[in-house]
């Protein structure tokens, strides 16, 4: 498969092959056409697979910017990795237009607020700040369909395990959750018991 096959729109086309990929990475291959059909999809990747453009590239086709709503949320457990995914948005989606905020602990939430009473609609972040956000009523979650967790055996380990539980109930009931982790401890396999359908599973 090539990504022109991928039926993409032009601008995010643009912004991929502007960021020099020529082609998709296997786990590209596999997760992109699934995610596009809003599918849960459960995937063990190790960092340098290309697993963050996998899951970014969906998540920013089914953006849609004339929307001005949250749409997407990406959570990963580090600020650099935060900083990192965020980067890589605003990359991809250099020609659509696409707002994309990154927050993460350590900063004031008085600039998060400030940058939230304007348009974002791909939301990144840690836990922790996510969860003060939304049960603010700064970022409004409850119509945003997409739901990512990057590194998610991190996301899902004791620190984060109940902070995580309540920002699920921020979420809508019908999103669509993509969870990418390079090992699954029985906290994962618990997490996709709970909280997902029907996932597709990718094991490169
Ligand atoms: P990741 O596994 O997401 O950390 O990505 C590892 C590296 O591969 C990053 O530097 C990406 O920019 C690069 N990369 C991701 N997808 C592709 C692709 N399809 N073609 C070439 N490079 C890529």
């Amino acid at each position: 498969t090539e990504f022109e096959d991928m039926f993409l729109r032009r601008e995010l086309l643009m912004g991929i092959f502007e960021a020099g990929f020529e082609k998709p990475s296997p786990i590209q291959e596999e997760a992109i056409p699934v995610a596009l059909t809003k599918r849960d999809v459960l995937a063990r990747a190790k960092n340098g697979t290309g697993k963050t453009a996998a899951f970014v590239i969906p998540t920013l086709q089914q953006v849609d910017v004339a929307t001005k709503k949250i749409q997407a949320l990406l959570l990963v457990p580090t600020r650099e990795l935060a900083l990192q995914t965020s980067q890589v948005c605003k990359i991809l989606g250099k020609h659509m237009g696409v707002q994309v905020m990154v927050t993460t602990g350590g900063t004031t939430l008085k600039d998060d607020i400030l940058r939230l009473s304007e348009t974002v609609h791909v939301l990144v972040g840690t836990p922790g700040r996510i969860l003060d956000l939304a049960g603010k009523n700064v970022a409004d979650l409850s119509e945003c369909p997409v739901f990512v967790m990057d590194e998610a055996d991190k996301l899902l380990s004791h620190e984060f395990a109940p902070v995580m539980e309540q920002l699920l109930s921020f979420l809508p009931k019908d999103r669509q959750v993509m969870l990418f982790s390079a090992t699954f401890p029985i906290i994962v396999k618990d997490f996709k018991e709970k909280h997902m359908k029907d996932p597709y599973e990718i094991n490169l």
